[in-house]
């Protein structure tokens, strides 16, 4: 009788549930890529044989994940690990991803500004100081397609954010500049025209926060004081709360805690 004939795919199935596939070779006296190749024939997965491999696994550390259990096997056959990443988020991770290296976090690290690739250090920074290059360009570019008149230089704005002392000139809220472009929801300045019905000429521009820019609109900041005043007396200064508003998470993606 053939080894073939003996192992039917549910005599197989029962054994993968408890031995792994070298076990199974060792007790119908064949070789271990014979097994293998049924299991592949039959559409097998070797669960057994995953988790006693991914036991070794378990507490080690690959970058910023620590697998801390075995989750179980995919349509694909991959071995799903359960890791938690340093940023404390927890999940789940393809074996193979994880000690080749493919997977190094959450996904937490890609947001991460990594500090010889950001800035002045990257090889292709074209800011000035905190400024980065994009930041000037997208104003320029915007200044451009209105047709507005332009004259301001990089050097220049960034001299009147040394005067507002890197504040916001209206609210007087801390405003900076992510130099991770990846991040650059995460910046909080904004430049802003005094005069709208000017360009971005020297002497009509001030930093302001990004929200403020909002909220500011198109309105010459004497209408932005009439309807902050007006707005101000009816939601009643009472219900406002006096909360310190984390400024660094403005603008944030709503999935970051
Ligand atoms: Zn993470």
């Amino acid at each position: 009788m053939l080894i073939k004939d003996r192992l039917t795919i549910s005599i197989l199935q029962k054994l993968v549930e408890t031995k792994t596939i070298q076990e199974i070779a060792d007790e119908y006296k064949c070789s271990y890529i014979y097994i293998q190749k049924l299991l592949k024939q039959y559409k097998i997965a070797c669960p057994y044989s995953s988790k006693k491999n991914t036991k070794t696994l378990i507490g080690q550390k690959y970058h910023y994940l620590t697998v801390i259990s075995y989750k179980g096997i995919n349509h694909r056959h991959d071995v799903l690990l359960n890791c938690r990443c340093d940023c404390g988020q927890f999940t789940e991770v393809k074996r193979t991803n994880l000690v080749n290296g493919n997977t190094k976090s959450c996904g937490c690290l890609a947001y991460e500004p990594r500090p010889n690739q950001t800035g002045e250090n990257h090889y292709r920074w074209t800011g000035y100081k905190d400024i980065p290059g994009y930041f000037f360009t997208g104003i320029l570019k915007g200044a451009q397609k209105r047709r507005l008149e332009f004259n301001i230089t990089v050097e220049y704005i960034w001299s009147i954010l040394e005067e507002q002392d890197f504040k916001c000139c209206l609210s007087s809220v801390p405003i900076g500049f992510t130099k991770n472009f990846r991040c650059r929801r995460d910046t909080t300045a904004s430049l802003d025209r005094i005069d709208s019905f000017q360009g971005y000429i020297k002497g009509n521009v001030q930093w302001v926060h990004k929200r403020v820019n909002l909220i500011k609109h198109n309105m010459h900041q004497d209408e932005l004081e009439y309807w902050i005043s007006h707005l101000y007396e009816t939601l009643q200064p009472s219900k406002i709360s006096n909360k310190i508003y984390h400024t660094h998470l403005w603008g944030r993606r709503a999935n970051k805690s």
